[in-house]
């Protein structure tokens, strides 16, 4: 407590506490407020509190106030919540995030509370079952349909009784008014089913084995650690992992697996429902509000077990964390790149530090920082290097579409039109990969050369010719496809220029029209139920060709998938940014991966016009290690990362010459000096992006510096004015 709680003049002074409240705004810091005579509060609690002219709901932070405000201005705590506090891992990990992001506590806290409705009173659920001893009453048909669904079955809503039993909602009301039901009140969220610890998985093999003794002692062992779990596709990771959160279970403690676009992964979900007879939680954007309520509160009062999620899952309030797994952890997806930017892989192993806990990240191609730390021996390693079973590994070879040439407005060349053709006749099904949405990607006036741009974005509208729009792919931006040049007036004049996945489909149309074409992208496959539907409809033979976009290149097992062509393999080459090669030889990897996954031989093509770039050799060679060990000699020579740190400052506004103004501000004041360097500023590749100015600036400082306090020391004793938005992204994957 400061002095002027001793100071004879202040009422209020005398056995009033202070604490720290955090709240879940952008704010610097954790307020004082008091705590009434008589209320009881700890660190974690949560907490409504008067802000300005709102309450709102925050958590103490710290048991101990240290404002220099007057006693008389600190305001008091109204209430608090019955509920359980948020852990002190949860806290610390807060702080940590905050600290290395340099991104407000409470904009981090927020992440973990953005569920607003677990503050509220929660209304009981009626749920109707038999009564004891019920009266004697008319039978209808419709009245003994409810009977026998309630004989044998659990008690439920009077809406999904009526429903089941195909009857109106009034004929339960009447039975439940004629006493032959009774009405219960239930908690909402407390039946969450349980996964089984002891349900058997598949035997495994030798090597499985080895590994999976490896995690499970690690679980057992309670104690931080990171292990990389590096197998091919299809070499039995997800088993692998399984058998650590088998043993996760039998300790009574809480697992957390983060995947990637999780809405989609619908097999996956299946998959462990099959090994452990009941569902894992679930937690990623698609949540119906009630469903995160139920969830955040399981979470945090340990009911739930297994939680499988995207990355803001790593918010949540697990109290008793025992593992934590991250599969595809190369996967650029857990970068989240607006609001307060972080790498949720890179962050899951700070939760799992500070939870005492291993966590397991699974690849088959994992990211250079990861097999970097393997190499300088922060992380372990566990490799399974061969395919389960029967199945191989597929063959890859390249199609130098300069030689092979489609032809003329084609994009597929003569030998993947041949191995197509063979597949099919066999009776297996085959994938087309191309990594981009719509009709074609530009869209070009014949007689003035006019191009179709976003008038929000640096950027090109993309032709959908389903929807007979023009849309912006960064900013959503749609307009319908004009019937005269907006420039010269021409009609009739506009040529697509390139493909996407429709073209491509108008294509194979043409060349194969017996296939059973399915074209799948985020724009059909928008959420779990579709993504359920699609492999429904692969799985049945009903569709044998897929077109699509990377949303079906990973997760995926298509037992009778044997071919893969990937249509412009160079596609992520382009730009030259920090990654292009890594990640296009994962994503590559990856698509390939989808074929000969279950004892039939699997072949991919892949179509270049650079077949001598190392990405091309690596991928047809299956010498992963030779690329990922030239790669890192490259990085190491420019100490790019992992051997040097970046961190990208981006400024941007409505107003291009207040984002000048800062920018130029940014470059006067940029840190220099002994192995710090400041790159920039420059327009941002984009420019306008959703119709805001946006310049760059690139900080690099050598690995033994710390890039935070440089930032910091750069950064905090600007003005900046409130119409420009200056963002930090401490190590960068995105450079747009
Ligand atoms: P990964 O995660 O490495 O891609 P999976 O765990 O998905 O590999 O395994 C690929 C396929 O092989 C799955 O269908 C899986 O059930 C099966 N599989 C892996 N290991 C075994 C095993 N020991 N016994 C039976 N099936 C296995
Ligand atoms: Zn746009």
């Amino acid at each position: 407590m400061k002095s002027h709680a001793s100071s004879s003049t202040d009422l209020f002074a005398n056995d009033s506490r202070r604490v720290k409240v955090l709240l879940p705004l952008p704010l610097a810091g954790a307020y004082d407020y008091r705590v009434p005579e008589g209320m009881d509060v700890a660190a974690g609690d949560f907490v409504t509190v008067p802000f300005g002219p709102r309450r709102m709901v925050g958590v103490v932070w710290s048991e101990s106030g240290d404002s220099d405000l007057d006693e008389s201005k600190v305001k008091e705590i109204e209430s608090v919540f019955r509920m359980p506090p948020l852990p002190e891992a949860n806290r610390k990990f807060v702080d940590w995030v905050s600290a290395y992001c340099l991104a407000p506590q409470g904009s981090v806290l927020r992440m973990g509370m953005s569920v607003s409705s677990v503050f509220e009173p929660v209304k009981p659920r009626i749920v109707y079952m038999l009564a004891d001893n019920p009266p004697e009453i008319r039978m209808t048909a419709a009245r003994s349909r409810v009977l026998a669904l309630l004989q044998d079955g659990p008690a439920r809503t009077a809406a999904d009784l009526a429903q089941e039993a195909g009857v109106s909602s009034g004929v339960v009301k009447g039975l439940a008014d004629g006493g032959v039901l009774q009405a219960v009140a239930i908690d909402p969220g407390s039946n969450w089913p349980q996964p089984d610890a002891d349900c058997q998985g598949p035997a495994l093999s030798a090597l499985q084995q080895e590994a999976s003794g490896q995690l499970v002692a690690k679980v057992r062992d309670k104690s931080f650690s990171v292990t990389l779990l590096d197998g091919v596709t299809g070499s039995g990771k997800t088993e692998v992992y399984y058998e650590a959160i088998a043993e996760c279970l039998r300790q009574g403690r809480q697992a957390l697996v983060m995947l990637p676009e999780i809405a989609l992964s619908a097999q996956w979900l299946s998959r462990f429902e099959d090994r452990f007879g009941a569902a894992p939680a679930e937690w990623h954007s698609d949540l119906t509000g009630a469903k995160r309520r139920d969830t955040w509160k399981a979470v945090a009062q340990g009911k739930v077990k297994v939680l499988v999620g995207a990355r803001s899952a790593l918010h949540l309030p697990f109290p008793d964390l025992g593992l934590i797994v991250v599969d595809e952890e190369h996967d650029s997806s857990f970068k989240q790149e607006d609001g307060v930017i972080y790498h949720a892989r890179d962050m899951s192993v700070v939760r799992g530090q500070g939870a005492s806990c291993p966590v397991i990240l699974a690849s088959a191609t994992p990211s250079l920082e990861t097999v970097v730390n393997v190499q300088q021996g922060r992380y372990e390693r566990l490799h399974l290097p061969e395919r389960h079973g029967v199945a191989e590994l597929p063959e890859i070879k390249l199609v130098d579409t300069l030689k092979d040439s489609p032809g003329r407005q084609r994009w597929i060349s003569p030998p993947l039109v041949t191995a197509l053709e063979e597949t099919l006749a066999r009776g297996e099904q085959a994938m087309l990969f191309l990594n981009r949405r719509g009709y074609a990607p530009l869209t070009l006036c014949d007689s003035c050369g006019h191009r179709m741009a976003c008038p929000n974005c640096t950027s090109w509208l993309v032709e959908h010719r389903f929807s007979k729009r023009l849309e912006c792919h960064h900013c959503g931006h749609v307009e319908r496809k004009p019937d005269a040049c907006p420039e010269c007036g021409a009609e009739d004049s506009f040529r697509a220029c390139g493909p996407g996945v429709e073209r491509l489909a108008e294509e194979v149309s043409e060349i194969l029209p017996d296939a059973r074409l399915e074209m799948v992208t985020s724009d059909t496959l928008y959420g779990p139920a579709a993504a359920a539907a699609f492999v429904e409809r692969v799985t049945s033979n009903e569709t044998n060709l897929i077109i699509g976009t990377q949303i079906v290149a990973k997760g995926y097992h298509f037992p009778d998938l044997t071919l893969v062509g990937v249509i412009d393999a160079d596609i992520g080459l382009a730009g030259g940014d920090l990654r292009a090669s890594e990640r296009t030889y994962q994503l590559l990897h990856q698509v390939a991966g989808r074929a000969g996954r279950h004892g039939k031989p699997g072949h991919v093509l892949i179509q270049t016009t650079n077949v001598e770039n190392p990405v091309m050799q690596a991928l047809a060679e299956g010498d992963r290690d030779g690329f990922l060990a030239a790669e890192a000699e490259m990085r190491e020579m420019a100490t790019m990362p992992p051997f040097g740190r970046l961190a990208g400052v981006i400024v941007s506004g409505l107003d291009e010459r207040n984002v000048d103004d800062v920018t130029n501000m940014l470059a006067r004041t940029a840190p220099y000096g002994e192995g710090i360097l400041t790159l920039g500023p420059a327009p941002a590749p984009m420019a306008l992006l959703r119709g805001r100015h946006r310049r760059r600036l690139l900080l690099k400082v050598d690995k033994g510096i710390s890039i935070q306090k440089v930032l910091r020391a750069w950064l905090e004793p600007l003005k900046i004015p409130s119409n420009v938005r200056v963002q930090v992204d401490v190590d960068p994957y995105s450079f747009l």
